[in-house]
């Protein structure tokens, strides 16, 4: 790792989530995970200016580090699970 690194190529880790209702089983909403690092030196990337943290089905979300973006996801054109059309 150096101190100087211009951070110029990165890395990301995202999980993509289906969200299950219990005890049905059938997916009420998509979650996505996104973590970023440099991948020169390994530095972790922040996620600024999300309000929110923790955890949550329709905002996106940062976890309380700062270094996990947390954002719902529906597919496109979409009918979301819950019924709402999204154009
Ligand atoms: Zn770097």
């Amino acid at each position: 790792m150096t101190s100087n690194c211009e951070h110029g190529t990165f890395v990301a880790d995202v999980d993509v989530k289906r969200l299950l209702d219990f005890p049905d089983g059938l997916v009420t909403s998509y979650s996505t995970d996104i973590r970023i690092q440099c991948a020169d030196c390994g530095t972790k990337m922040q996620f600024v200016g999300i309000p929110t943290m923790g955890v949550s089905n329709c905002t996106p979300t940062v976890s309380v580090d700062g270094f996990e973006l947390r954002a719902p996801i529906i597919p496109c054109p979409a009918i979301n699970p819950i019924g709402d059309k999204h154009e």
